[in-house]
């Protein structure tokens, strides 16, 4: 039986990773349980299966009373858990630059991370990857796509076989409006995405293709592969998650009706497979099959990306840290949609500082959005 511990239990991903526990008691179980918000809702989960320990995060854990001695608040319980406690693997689905220490505290003691928390990655991708190295622990995407990478790429004898990676993406709910109508794009619209039910933030990346610009970055340092080598590809269907194309021509996809609960459960079950929770895919139902190319010019975020996962540095970091302010502002209908990627480019022309530490990229994270808030 696996230990997970799971962060951000409350959330999207933290939902699916509940159903995959209750479809498989028999060989997960949760040790730690937590969220920022929604107690009842965490707590409840308790009544659903076993778990060990909740942790509140946020402010109105605080005055959470009455209940048995295995609830705990606040950041820095969640950290000493981490250490403390016996755990195999640490879920990630943590939304935003608030996972990156979790991460850290989990590789730091040794244990294996399946990432939904993609954040992590973009903004100290290369910390992340050499702690997961030096302590012998292995980060399992929990990202379709990557999920489909790492299954596509089990058929690399050699690492120079593979040509390219081509990213899926199902391009969001304006793939087809006009650039000139861009301007009238309002909340409702954008939160309305055409495939997958997420949270709130990746569901406006998605709309914007940051969240394509992030898991560009998150490819390149998961599979160690040139910004070059990664293509995005639009393909409307949400079906084929990702693919690699060998040096021969050869393309392996893996394919799938859309839900993150298969992508979550292989992540918990690697390098095992075990009965699906997500219903099974029936090919007959879905028709065809299409693929275009992305538009850089309506998604301006998706080519910024790829700009500043080659710069390296602290870019990526501010390019993450103003992304969120802005996509936080808009949830809040303070900018509009198309302020988004202005927001973000401003904050790209700065001196960049190269191989920053920890600290270093915790602080400009802050700093970023700290700027952006005060100006609107
Ligand atoms: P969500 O907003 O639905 O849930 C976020 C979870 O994180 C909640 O449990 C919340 O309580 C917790 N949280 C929020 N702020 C926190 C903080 N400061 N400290 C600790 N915990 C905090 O988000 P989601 O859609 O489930 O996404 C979670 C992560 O998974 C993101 O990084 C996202 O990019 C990634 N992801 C999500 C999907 C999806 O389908 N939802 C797909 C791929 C990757
Ligand atoms: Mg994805």
């Amino acid at each position: 039986m696996k230990k997970i511990a799971l962060l951000g239990a409350t959330g999207s991903i933290g939902q699916s990773t509940i159903e995959v526990i209750k479809r498989h008691p028999e060989e997960f179980k949760v040790v730690l349980a937590s969220a920022h918000s929604r107690t009842e809702e965490l707590l409840n989960y308790g009544n659903e299966i076993p778990i060990d320990h909740f942790v509140i995060t946020g402010e109105n854990g605080v005055g959470i009373s009455g209940h048995p001695g295995n609830i705990h608040k606040g950041e820095d319980a969640l950290l000493s858990l981490l250490e403390e406690i016996d755990y195999d693997i640490m879920l990630n689905a943590v939304v935003g630059s608030a996972g990156l220490k979790y991460t850290v505290a989990g590789l730091k003691t040794g244990h294996n991370i399946a990432l939904a928390n993609k954040e992590s990655l973009v903004m100290a991708g290369d910390i992340i990857t050499e702690l997961a190295k030096e302590n012998h622990c292995k980060i399992i995407p929990v990202d379709s796509e990557h999920c489909a990478i790492m299954q596509c790429l089990e058929s690399a004898k050699d690492k120079s076989h593979v040509r390219r990676i081509i990213l899926t993406a199902s391009g969001g709910p304006f793939s087809n409006l006009r650039l000139e109508a861009f301007k009238n794009i309002t909340l409702q619209d954008a939160l309305q995405h055409p495939t997958w039910a997420m949270g709130n933030k990746i569901t406006i990346d998605s709309a914007t293709m940051a969240n394509k610009g992030l898991e560009v970055i998150e490819a390149h340092h998961l599979f160690n592969v040139y910004y070059d080598e990664i293509d995005v590809l639009i393909h409307p269907q949400s079906v084929i998650h990702s693919m690699v194309e060998y040096i021969d021509g050869s393309i392996i996809s893996q394919l799938s009706f859309p839900d993150m609960k298969l992508p979550i459960q292989y992540a918990l079950s690697y390098p095992d497979r075990f009965d699906a929770t997500a219903q099974y895919t029936d090919l007959a139902k879905i028709h065809e099959l299409t693929f275009y190319k992305p538009n850089f010019e309506k998604f301006p975020l998706l080519g910024m990306a790829f700009e500043v996962g080659k710069n390296g540095g602290i870019i990526p970091t501010i390019f993450n840290a103003a992304n969120e302010a802005a996509v936080t502002l808009f949830l809040q209908e303070k900018i509009h949609f198309i302020d988004i990627p202005d927001i973000v480019e401003k904050e790209l022309s700065v001196p960049n500082i190269y191989n920053p530490d920890l600290e270093t990229i915790i602080e400009k994270d802050k700093e970023i959005k700290e700027k952006i808030y005060t100006n609107y």
